[in-house]
Parts: C-alpha cells; sequence; structure tokens
C-alpha cells in the first residue's frame, strides 16, 4: 500500500460500517430488490438535496446522461443529428451518451483557469443546428451557470448538466448542481463524491415528463407491465444501492467540507514555481474538489513530478490522458482543433484528495511536491 494512496475506499465506507450493514440486511429482509422502497425514498431524498422536483435513479452515470436525452428526443424538443455542445476536455461518457443516442456532439474547449467549459467560446461554437449544451462541472467545480443559462436562454437552447463530479456543489445562493437546465445526471460510480457500492446513476429534473419517460426508459420503455411505450433499455437502480447510497447522503456535505479544506491547504502551502495549482473560486462552495488537478509546465515534467511522487508512495493519476477527439472510438469524426484539451491532456496531474485523508498525510503530499 502507498504510504499516501490516490484514493483509499476502505477506509471512506469504514466509518459507516454499521449503518452500511444495517441497510444491506434491510434489503436483504424485504424481499423486493429493485425499484422499491429505497429507490423512492433516497430518489426523494437526492431531489430535495439537489433543489428538484424529481429524481430517477438508474443503472449508472452513463445511462443517466443518455436517458436524459433520449428522454428530450422522445419529447420531439431534440432530433436526430441535432448539435448538443460538449467539453473538449471532459471524461469520455459525456461524448459517448451524446453520440449513443444519435445526437451529434460538438466539442468546446474550456478555460484554462476553471478547466470548466469557456462561455466566450460556447458562443462561437453555437451553429444552426446546435439544440443543446450539456455542461459538466468538471473536477467538480460549476461551470459559469449564470453566463451559460443566460446563453442557452437567448439561443433557446436546452440545457443539460453532466454532475458526475459535482455532487453538492452549489452557488452562494444555494442553487445546486442538477438545478440549472432541463435535466441533470449523477452517478454514484464508488470513488465519485457520494459513490454507491456498485455502479448506481440518477437523473434530476424539474420536469415531470422528462422524469416519467426517463424512469419508463430504464424499464424497458414501459409505464404499465408489459406495455411498451418506447424502444427503451434495462438500466434501475436496485434496493441495495439505493439503501447504501440513503445511509451515506447525510454525509456528503461534511466530506465536501473536508475536501474543501484540503483544497485550501494545497493552495496556501505548495510553493514550487514548477507546478501550476488550479484556481479557488471566490464562492467556495462552487467548488466540491472531486479532483485535485495541477498542471506541469509539459508533459516530461508531468512525468516528472509524477515518478517523483510514486517513489515517495505518493498515488497521482491523469484525469484524463487522451481527449475524446484522440481517442480511436471517435478517429475522424470532430472537425477542428481543441489545444487547450490536448495541452491539458498532457499537462495535469491529479494529487490525493479524499475526505478520509489525514492531516499529516496532506503535509506528506505537500512537503514532496515543495520538494521536487
Ligand atoms: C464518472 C463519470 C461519468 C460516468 O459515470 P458512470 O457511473 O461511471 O457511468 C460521466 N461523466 C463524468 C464527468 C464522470 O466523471
Amino acid at each position: 500500500m502507498a504510504k499516501v494512496p490516490f484514493l483509499d475506499l476502505k477506509r471512506l465506507n469504514a466509518p459507516y460500517m454499521d449503518s452500511l450493514k444495517d441497510a444491506a440486511c434491510s434489503v436483504v429482509d424485504s424481499g423486493w430488490y429493485i425499484r422499491g422502497h429505497f429507490c423512492e425514498l433516497f430518489e426523494r431524498a437526492f431531489a430535495e438535496y439537489c433543489g428538484t422536483k424529481y429524481a430517477v435513479g438508474v443503472g449508472n452515470g452513463l445511462d443517466a446522461l443518455s436517458l436524459m436525452l433520449r428522454a428530450s428526443m422522445e419529447l420531439g424538443r431534440l432530433h436526430e443529428g441535432d448539435e448538443i455542445l460538449v467539453p473538449s476536455n471532459t471524461y469520455i461518457a459525456t461524448v459517448l451518451a451524446v453520440s449513443a443516442v444519435g445526437l451529434k456532439p460538438v466539442l468546446v474547449e474550456p478555460a484554462e483557469n476553471s478547466y470548466d467549459m469557456n462561455p466566450e467560446l460556447l458562443k462561437n461554437a453555437c451553429g444552426a443546428r446546435t439544440r443543446g449544451i450539456l455542461v459538466v462541472h468538471l473536477y467538480g467545480r460549476l461551470c459559469a451557470m449564470d453566463e451559460i443559462c443566460e446563453f442557452a436562454n437567448s439561443r433557446d437552447l436546452l440545457l443539460f448538466e453532466d454532475c458526475a463530479q459535482a455532487h453538492g456543489a452549489r452557488l452562494r445562493d444555494g442553487r445546486s448542481a442538477g438545478s440549472f437546465g432541463s435535466a441533470a445526471a449523477y452517478s454514484f460510480y464508488p470513488t465519485k463524491n457520494l459513490g454507491a457500492l456498485g455502479d448506481a446513476g440518477m437523473v434530476v429534473t424539474n420536469d415531470a415528463d422528462v422524469a416519467n419517460i426517463v424512469r419508463a426508459l430504464g424499464n424497458y420503455g414501459s409505464e404499465q407491465k408489459y406495455v411498451n411505450k418506447f424502444k427503451g433499455v434495462n438500466s434501475r437502480l436496485d434496493e441495495m444501492q439505493a439503501a447504501l447510497l440513503l445511509a451515506k447522503l447525510p454525509h456528503l456535505d461534511s466530506w465536501n467540507e473536508r475536501r474543501r479544506e484540503i483544497a485550501a491547504r494545497y493552495s496556501r502551502e505548495i510553493k514550487n514555481s514548477k507546478v501550476l495549482l488550479p484556481e479557488i473560486p471566490s464562492t467556495p462552495s462552487e467548488h466540491v474538489w472531486h479532483v485535485f488537478a495541477v498542471r506541469l509546465k509539459n508533459e516530461e515534467s508531468r512525468v516528472e513530478l509524477q515518478k517523483f511522487l510514486e517513489k515517495r508512495g505518493i498515488g497521482t493519476l491523469i484525469h484524463y490522458p487522451i481527449p475524446p477527439h484522440l481517442q480511436e472510438a471517435y478517429a475522424g469524426e470532430f472537425n477542428g482543433e481543441f489545444p487547450i484539451a490536448e495541452s491539458m491532456a498532457k499537462t495535469v496531474l491529479s494529487i490525493p484528495m479524499s475526505p478520509v485523508m489525514t492531516d499529516d498525510e496532506v503535509s506528506e503530499v505537500i512537503g514532496a511536491i515543495n520538494e521536487f
């Protein structure tokens, strides 16, 4: 085991062992394992947490993304081939969801200070067939939502959010990730800020039609048993994951607060001219620090820092080494050049960040980077 692992999931869940076991036992005992009591309770609790009217549990984050888009297509608000603007430096799942449902992803470069979609470039990328924007609150930082919402409204674009890294991120006025557009997708993959003990996802929305259609799509396209309104899929939140997530949700805000503390220490105490630190937003609640990504001057320097930290037993990861437009799966599909996404892929390095890191571990990371 590394001295400071990048993320230790066992340590993260261990303090809640009793309540997790109780939750699991209740599910076993109930005799009902998919879309039941716990799913309903967790959906209600998570909708309330996000400040939305509805939440629909699905199998994972990728399905949450694709089903929320498909719901808009079934409602006739989006049509096959319509363009959706997505960030050029996102995780591949965002792009996969758009193309999987027959929409066309159009990549928009990020702002270098926030790593998030640049609202100015968003405006340039918007063309005659653009019908929607799918923002990603990458690394846990809310995008410039006031500006983006205003732009979406002015052009009559549908606004969607990929909140897979941003559970609990909020504007100063309390508005939460997932509450800004027509629908938003969450992932509860075990490493996320709120993680299940398996796969799980959620669509949140204020639109009853979207919620109902997502629910039907995830259940073979059926609202009524054996009656199929849509060509659906099987993507449902199971009772076990719902019960475990329900037990963990009350702790999410304090975990995010601890992440902010660690981010603040990194920002104050890491002092190395070779290592560029991420910006802390002026409203701290806007960032939930799913990832703390530093940048190096170039790829060589990144390799050196990663090796240097590895020798000292400090785990790091790269989010993400290959941007979507350079993936073999999308060869030749994207027009234009994406130098910012490419440069980020070569120079970012994520250092340990999790609510269960001790102060000593944080000091260890800071000391090592300052020595580099
Ligand atoms: C994790 C993640 C997803 C996909 O979630 P899964 O539950 O793994 O399918 C989508 N988008 C982003 C930005 C993610 O980080």
